[in-house]
């Protein structure tokens, strides 16, 4: 059986006539009509063939445009990523810090060349991938390490699993510090970094020295001086003492100004070296500023013991000082506080130190006291009558009182001498032991001075031709500068010839002296002014002033004559000086004499003159007139 084409057979269905026969015209036109459909089908299909391969032509090329671009877009962004790298690196090579970067299983990223280079390491001994523990063994075996990198790490990891920042500061076998920040990253990983701050460290300790020393002697300073303090005083064991010994160079600020700053400081330099080599090292010395001093003594149990080192630093100090061709004396006057006793806060301490010493210098200088809770009282006592003393010469508050000096021989006055007098206001009048160290102090000794001797020789023109005046100088007058052209004009303004005028200077006006000082004495001695040693005796190094100028007279001091009649050493001594005197062709007066007795075994003794209450007291201008008659010359009895 054929089999047919199913179309053909629905054709040839479609094409039998009712009968059963094929209509084959009928057929044929079927046939065709399917043929041009068919044709008709085949042509729509290659249209859209033909479309398609056209759309995808297209997508092609946009896909290769798109494929350009984002290579090209790919390329560029390695170039950069490169670029970036190259400056990363740069920049991780260069930096100042050294630096390790870690992932989150702590494995080593990066350690820049700075690492390596600060610890002592290459970077084949730590290869991306090692750990900490591992890093910090090799540092231990550089030398750069001295911890236990097991410990470390173990203290480190749970920490920065914690995410904690981690500073600390370590100190290097080398000496080197450096500061570590140790910081978590956000994808569990950390980086650390390393600072050098060794230089940082010495800038601010020595910041911090500089702050707590005193620049020119290297000494602590106030405020190091009070940590101290504060820290020493709490610590004190029960029956144990500290002490605070408060120094004052005595008359420093004359010769600073006499023989310049540079010399002062140099001074300054030497006497704390000095101070320094007399105390203990366990014992401060503090320069407060000035030419003040502090020094701490500690684990005091005896007051004796605070008492032999202000004895020792008095005398220490006293010895010369050698500096560039002068030789220089200079006196310390202490004052001494206790803790817990006179206070424990170190302001107190201080204070109350501070009270004693303006004691001891109101006391002679160069010597020690102890605080006593009344000086506080008599220190602002003697602060009030500093700022009234300042007005004094202004408000014309001063007077002289003349006191006669004789001749032993025939009782003749053979000079007066001018005494201050301060008449003030409320307390009436106040002796110059009191008032002249104040003035000296306050700085206006010199034009009180400058009154006195001015008045003085105005006053003495006008005594009989044969008695001379006798005035007081202070110190700091006789080595200002300008002493000669007051006292010559002094003489000027007033005629008295200068022979008829005697100055009376100290041994403490010789300590300090200078060419300048003793080259001023001697144009005053040439021009016809005597000059006479005060007090003589009182000093510590009276034969040695004597060598130092040729003085017209030596005044003994009355402590000598008043102790005459006890028999003690001043019968040796006052004989020992007059012979002196004697065959150094000066006069010897004998200064206090109050009794007959006195001014007979002063005059045996071999003193040629004599002063004191059995020929008068100090008494004003008016009054003198009746010592300069003939009679009263004669019989001493003028009072
Ligand atoms: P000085 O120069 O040694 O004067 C003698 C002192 O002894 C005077 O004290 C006088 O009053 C006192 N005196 C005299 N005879 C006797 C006596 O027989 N017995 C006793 N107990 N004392 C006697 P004054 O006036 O109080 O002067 C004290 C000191 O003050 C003087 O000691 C002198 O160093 C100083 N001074 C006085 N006037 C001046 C002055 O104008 N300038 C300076 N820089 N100092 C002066
Ligand atoms: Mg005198
Ligand atoms: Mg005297």
């Amino acid at each position: 059986m054929i089999t047919v084409h199913k179309l053909f057979g629905r054709q040839l269905a479609q094409a039998r006539a009712a009968d059963g026969t094929i209509d084959l015209d009928a057929l044929g036109a079927l046939v065709s009509q399917a043929y041009a459909e068919s044709d008709e089908d085949r042509r729509r299909t290659d249209r859209s063939i033909a479309l398609m391969v056209d759309e995808l032509d297209q997508l092609n090329r946009h896909l290769e445009r798109l494929v350009e671009e984002r290579t090209a877009a790919l390329r560029a962004r390695e170039a950069e990523l490169k670029a970036q790298n190259v400056r990363f690196d740069a920049a991780l090579n260069n930096m100042t810090q050294a630096l390790l970067m870690f992932d989150a299983e702590h494995r080593l990223l990066i350690a820049n060349n700075r690492y390596l280079d600060m610890y002592k390491l290459t970077r084949d001994q730590i290869p991306p991938g090692s750990t900490l523990e591992h890093i910090l063994e090799c540092r231990r075996a550089a030398g750069t390490y001295f911890g236990d990198p097991k410990s470390f790490t173990d203290y480190l990891i749970p920490a920065l699993a914690e995410r904690k920042v981690i500073t600390r500061f370590s100190e290097l076998p080398d000496g080197r510090t450096m500061f570590i920040l140790i910081q978590p990253l956000p994808d569990g990983g950390w980086i650390s970094t390393h600072q050098d701050i060794t230089e940082r460290r010495r800038a601010e300790q020595q910041i911090a020295y500089m702050a707590q020393h005193d620049f020119l002697t290297n000494l602590p300073n106030r405020v190091l001086l009070r940590e101290r303090l504060e820290q020493a005083v709490p610590a004190l064991c029960e029956g144990e003492q500290l002490a605070v010994l408060y120094l004052d160079l005595d008359h420093f600020k004359t010769i600073n100004d006499t023989l310049g700053h540079h010399f002062g400081d140099e001074l300054l330099k030497a006497a704390a070296l000095r101070l320094r080599s007399i105390v203990k090292a366990c014992d401060t010395v503090a320069r407060m500023g000035g030419d003040e001093f502090v020094v701490v003594q500690t684990g005091i149990r005896r007051m004796q013991q605070t008492t032999a080192l202000a004895q020792r630093i008095c005398e220490a100090m006293r010895q010369p000082f050698d500096l560039e061709g002068h030789t220089v004396v200079v006196e310390v006057s202490i004052g001494i506080s206790l803790a817990p006793g006179d206070g424990q806060a170190p302001n107190d301490l201080l204070k109350n130190a501070d009270i004693a010493l303006y004691r001891a210098k109101a006391e002679g200088r160069s010597t020690f006291r102890f605080f006593e809770p009344d000086m506080d009282t008599r220190m602002k006592a003697r602060h009030e009558l500093a700022i009234a003393l300042r007005h004094a010469l202004t408000e014309g508050q001063f007077e002289l009182h003349y006191q006669p000096l004789v001749a032993l021989s025939d009782q003749r006055v053979t000079a007066c001498e001018a005494l201050l007098r301060w008449n003030h206001p409320v307390r009436g009048q106040i002796p110059p032991d009191t008032f002249i160290p104040i003035a000296e102090e306050i700085g206006i000794i010199a034009a009180i001075g400058e009154w006195v001797i001015g008045k003085a020789c105005a006053d003495a023109v006008r005594w009989p031709h044969d008695v001379k005046l006798a005035v007081n100088l202070s110190p700091i007058q006789v080595m200002n500068p300008n002493l000669v052209s007051v006292i010559v004009r002094a003489l000027a303004v007033s005629g008295l010839p200068a022979t008829r005028l005697e100055i009376e200077i100290t041994e403490s006006a010789l300590l300090h002296h200078t060419d300048a000082t003793l080259a001023a004495l001697h144009r005053l001695r040439s021009l016809g002014v005597g000059i006479s040693m005060d007090d003589f005796g009182t000093g510590y190094s009276s034969l040695s002033s004597l060598r130092s100028f040729p003085f017209n007279k030596i005044k003994i001091d009355r402590c000598f004559v008043q102790s005459l009649v006890d028999g003690d050493d001043s019968v040796a001594i006052i004989e020992a000086i007059a012979g002196l005197a004697k065959s150094l062709g000066m006069i010897t007066t004998a200064e206090g004499v109050e009794t007959l007795e006195q001014m007979n075994r002063v005059r045996a003794l071999g003193c040629t003159e004599m002063q004191g209450y059995l020929i008068s007291r100090p008494r004003p201008l008016n009054d003198l007139w009746p010592l300069f008659a003939t009679e009263c010359r004669r019989t001493g009895t003028a009072d």
